[in-house]
């Protein structure tokens, strides 16, 4: 049998490919990993939208979450947070490589999944929810915060997920929503708002929580966000303003005032910024900002009481 040839006579163990796998996503960076299941996706994503639309012969959809800002970050002001302050780039890294490591381990082919919008959808529609997979994959709760998922150790992070046809035993969604936090539900007794809510400067965020701090609502205009937080898409109004100007000076105002220079600056030095820029909601967060895990710091201090690193 040649090198990397499975042996059809000793069928590979599916749970100990997992723990492989889940496995490589921790040492190569990421925070958590898990598996989703495939035919809870299946039901739950709109049509054209499921992980077999992209993949037909998918078996297993691999979910991996990477930690967010480090702790000095949210000591920043919001202006040069727009500059630095997300770290999915890593979590795509990772699944990239994911998918060639699954590839070559277990011969079953293996993508990692675009995280990008559907070219024939537009901005505001991605190709595949990687949200739901890392919900699926129980690696993270909707938040009262637009459904941002957080976990109870880690906070937030940012996601990517790798498509395969190697079957692999699914794991379960979390039980326990870390939100609301319980400062949270008693800030919402209070004045009938969380922080994230008080403190989006859009005001786009709207919820309710019971009587035992569990979430019965939650709402989040996601155009105000939009605007706030996607500014590849303000581009076209700019030029359009630009175009339709009556006088050089107005032309000259539109594409030359310090927010949109800073587009353009943000163009030309490829940041990601462009992307996503707001992280207020976040900021104001107990779980994002201090749960036990949330950053490089807490995450040291934990390994040094454990006696490690
Ligand atoms: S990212 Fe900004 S605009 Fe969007 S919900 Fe959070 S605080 Fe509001
Ligand atoms: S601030 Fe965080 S924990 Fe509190 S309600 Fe908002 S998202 Fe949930």
């Amino acid at each position: 049998m040649a090198k990397n040839q499975i042996d059809i006579d000793s069928p590979l163990d599916p749970n100990e490919a997992k723990e492989a796998i889940l496995g490589y996503c921790l040492k190569k960076g990421a925070l958590a990993a898990g598996v989703a299941d495939l035919d809870a996706i299946e039901r739950i994503a709109p049509a054209g939208h499921r992980p077999s639309d992209l993949m037909p012969r998918v078996k297993s959809v691999i979910s991996l979450g990477v930690g967010g800002q480090t702790q000095g970050a949210w000591t920043v002001p919001a202006k040069a947070l727009t500059f630095f302050g997300s770290t999915e780039g890593r979590a795509y890294s990772i699944a990239y490589g994911l998918a060639f490591m699954v590839e070559r381990a277990y011969l079953a082919r293996s993508v990692y999944c675009p995280p990008d919008i559907d070219p024939e959808l537009g901005s505001r529609v991605p190709l595949q929810s990687i949200k739901l997979h890392a919900e699926l994959a129980g690696i993270g709760a909707r938040s009262l915060a637009g459904d941002i998922l957080l976990h109870p150790e880690y906070g937030y992070m940012y996601f990517a997920s790798v498509f395969t046809e190697l079957e692999l035993p699914p794991d379960a969604p979390m039980t326990e929503n870390p939100c609301p936090a319980t400062s949270c539900a008693q800030m919402y007794k209070q004045i009938g708002k969380t922080p994230c809510m008080k403190f989006c400067p859009v005001q786009c965020l709207d919820g309710s929580i019971d009587d035992a701090g569990n979430q019965t609502e939650m709402n989040y205009e996601m155009a105000a966000c939009a605007e706030m937080t996607q500014q590849y898409e303000t581009l076209a109004s700019v030029l359009a303003g630009a175009m339709n100007a009556g006088t050089p000076e107005e032309r000259s105002a539109m594409l030359h005032r310090p927010e949109n220079k800073t587009l353009w600056y943000k163009m030309s030095v490829g940041s990601g910024g462009l992307l996503a820029q707001c992280f207020e909601c976040m900021r104001v967060c107990p779980i994002a900002t201090k749960a036990p895990l949330a950053d490089p710091i807490r995450r040291a201090q934990a390994d040094l009481e454990k006696g490690g690193a």
